[in-house]
């Protein structure tokens, strides 16, 4: 009933050579009754190297050249359609993203789960992979977002998004992930 569907993006620069850009999305849909298809949900993920991700961490109380490993993935953001939230969609949507990452040889993932005034958080889903919360950003995304439906603002009023974020790590590779094949294997 709904396919995750990914696909990877490798971009070569004029000489063929691999840029340092590894970009994974991937996308949930939903198989109407009519045939139609309809996008209900999404994810992106990205590839970094050791000090590309230093540079990606946010400045907080732990060591970022310690933290970031090898070859590291980030999640970037994964939402599900409001309307269609409870049917496990935002965890095919994290797991297909982690899968993807073991497949390329990422030693860790990182992610900044938001943190909604409403308590609604991605935590249950970073826990169930066992991924560590770093530390909990407050009103992380003040000054990056001026429009925010969790904290009841607009971009024309003058208040900024007051939302937290934690960053979560975890150390690959996932055991239970060996095997699975993943969604994004062809
Ligand atoms: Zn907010």
């Amino acid at each position: 009933m709904y396919q995750v569907a990914g696909w990877d993006d490798k971009n070569e620069d004029e000489d063929g050579d691999e840029e340092a850009r590894e970009v994974c999305g991937v996308i949930a849909t939903h198989g109407r009754e009519d045939g139609q298809t309809v996008d209900v949900g999404g994810g992106l993920a990205e590839l970094f190297d050791h000090d590309a991700m230093v540079e990606q961490l946010p400045d907080g109380r732990f060591d970022r050249d310690a933290l970031a490993g090898h070859r590291n993935a980030m999640l970037w953001f994964g939402i599900v359609d409001p309307a269609w939230r409870g049917h496990g969609i935002g965890h095919r949507l994290f797991r297909a993203r982690i899968e993807w990452a073991q497949a390329h040889g990422a030693d860790m993932v990182f992610a900044m789960g938001w943190e909604r005034p409403d308590e609604r958080t991605s935590r249950p889903l970073f826990e169930r992979y066992d991924f560590v919360p770093v530390q909990r950003f407050d009103e992380h995304y003040a000054g990056t977002r001026d429009a925010c439906p969790d904290c009841g603002i607009w971009p024309d009023d003058d208040r900024e998004c007051s939302c937290a974020a934690t960053l979560w790590a975890r150390e690959m590779p996932l055991d239970r992930l060996a095997g699975s094949g993943g969604v994004l294997e062809r």
